[in-house]
């Protein structure tokens, strides 16, 4: 197996791509072929650990990598960072779903499950390409990202972390708790911008030359753990083995019958890496595309046309999935035109000038094959938290009620009686406010600031408020860095001075 360039460029080792992030063309890494699970190999999963299970999944994607390697990281990432040893528990909402709970990790969000590992992955390619510059991660965060990063790479040596995220885009919590990080290699600066304009301008110090060049003067290459890098994608794949394996050691399927993913999506990766584990041989029937207001996806999904022109930027509650330009689609344009690097080039350009694309009739057909979607409005948001917290004693925060909501209509437009698995990305206290709020009305939250509704969803719920959020507001602030939007380069420069 090799990593192909979504836009053409020469084929790389797994490892190679990894420590590269984005490929010399601008395109992404994707696998030249993919694993093929069988189903006594998948039957196997059933009695085994998470961390066993992650072996099973990873050393198939990642040829290059030793076994001692692999075993090493996986027990260094999903170790006592999470608060479960299930690590990406299975529970039941109600009789009529699942929710695979991706948010036991140390920033209580999805984004662990591979921020916690790529650390290891991208030092341990450094040394087999013998790169002994420091690898410096610069990323871009909507929320979630951002804190997941700093903390998977905190202190780790030979590794430098820089996140820029919108200023006044986040919820109180998800700042605080980037800009309570310690460490010596840690730096988190606010973008006067939307998250699209700090993914943009991430992408832009990526592919700048004269910045390149002043990083290797001072002993850094740069490298990227947004979901654009491979790095990131290749351990989500495991969760989705894994939730199946739950789902036979429980009985709600036999092995082979297919399960419903439905995914609260924002930047395409989540549920990319569930298109992934399908492309493995998992039995996986549709994926579920969830969106909020910011429903490109969810139109892209129904009508081939991608189009960005004239259409707002809403905030929402479930502000991780407050996203136009959704970078991982790229990788299943190419899978859609038959990894076809000249096509996908194409549209990529057309979307960046004309703000707009349409794909093939064929490709459509593809995709509608493969994917169904939906969106829920912050109204619809708030209802599902409240009812799922009424009738099914089931608490949620604001993404995965997005899934929930779309899930609940999926099935009713379709009467599919597939098991569904919601997928669950965030603890309902990372947003505590807007999930009181959903429960109570707005009368409850006013004049209370993120903690104090944490505290009174904690009383109200009688569920156990995580000490992540509760120590939050006695922690000293030590980034406040500012930029404008056409001067990240310079505000990176300026902070490792
Ligand atoms: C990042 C994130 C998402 C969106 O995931 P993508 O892989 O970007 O589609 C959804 N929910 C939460 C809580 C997130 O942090």
């Amino acid at each position: 197996m090799e990593m192909l360039s979504t836009r053409g460029a020469a084929a790389v080792t797994p490892s190679r791509a990894i420590l590269r992030g984005l490929a010399p063309d601008g395109g992404l890494y994707v696998p030249s072929e993919f694993p093929a699970f069988t189903a006594e190999e998948i039957a196997a999963l059933v009695p085994m650990s998470y961390q066993e299970r992650a072996y099973a999944v990873l050393s198939r994607f990642l040829p290059d990598f030793e076994e001692q390697e692999l075993r090493g990281a996986i027990a260094g990432a999903y170790g006592t960072g999470f608060d479960c040893e299930a690590v990406a528990p299975m529970v039941r909402v109600g009789d009529r779903a699942h929710s695979l709970e991706l948010w036991h990790g140390p920033t209580l969000a999805f984004k662990d499950m591979a921020l916690q590992l790529l650390p290891y992955l991208l030092t341990l390619s450094g040394k087999k390409h013998g790169e002994n510059r420091e690898v410096f991660i610069l990323v871009a965060t909507s929320g979630d990202t951002g804190k997941a990063a700093l903390e998977g790479f905190l202190d780790v040596p030979g590794t430098r972390c820089c996140v820029f995220y919108p200023d006044g885009g986040v919820s109180q919590a998800q700042r605080l708790q980037m800009v309570t990080t310690g460490g010596s290699n840690t730096h988190v600066i606010a973008v006067r911008g939307n998250f699209d304009d700090a993914q943009t301008g991430v992408k832009k110090i990526f592919s700048d030359p004269d910045f390149a060049a002043e990083m290797d003067r001072q002993g850094r290459v740069l490298s990227s753990a947004n979901s654009i890098n491979f790095g990131r994608l290749v351990p989500q794949i495991v969760y989705y083995f894994s939730a199946y394996a739950d789902l036979l050691a429980d009985g709600t399927v036999k092995m082979g019958d297919k399960v419903n993913f439905c995914v609260p999506t924002g930047n395409f990766g989540d549920i990319l890496a569930a298109d992934y584990a399908k492309k493995a041989g998992l039995p996986v029937g549709r994926l579920i595309c969830a969106s909020n207001e910011n429903n490109v996806l969810a139109d892209f999904i129904r009508t081939g046309e991608y189009d960005i022109s004239g259409r707002a930027f809403y905030k929402t509650i479930s502000p991780s999935m407050d996203i136009l330009i959704s970078s991982n689609l790229e990788r299943l344009l190419f899978d859609l035109c038959g990894c076809d690097g000249a096509k996908v080039a194409q549209l990529m350009a057309q979307l960046k000038e004309e703000r707009r694309y349409a794909i093939t009739e064929e490709m459509h057909k593809e995709l509608t094959a493969r994917y169904a979607a939906g969106y829920v409005d912050e109204a619809g948001i708030r209802e599902e938290i409240r009812r799922v917290w009424n009738e099914e004693h089931y608490l949620m925060d604001t993404h995965t009620a997005v899934a929930s909501a779309v899930l609940r209509q999926y099935v009713e437009e379709t009467g599919d009686t597939t098991p569904g698995v919601i997928v669950s990305t965030a603890s309902p206290y990372k947003f505590g406010a807007s999930v009181l709020e959903a429960i109570l009305g707005s009368e409850a939250v006013e004049g209370k600031d993120d903690f104090a509704c944490c505290d009174a969803l904690s009383a109200l719920t009688g569920t156990k408020q995580p000490a992540q959020i509760s120590s939050l507001p006695t922690m000293p602030v030590r980034h406040s860095a500012v930029c404008e939007r056409d001067a990240m380069a310079q505000a990176v420069i300026d902070a490792v001075k």
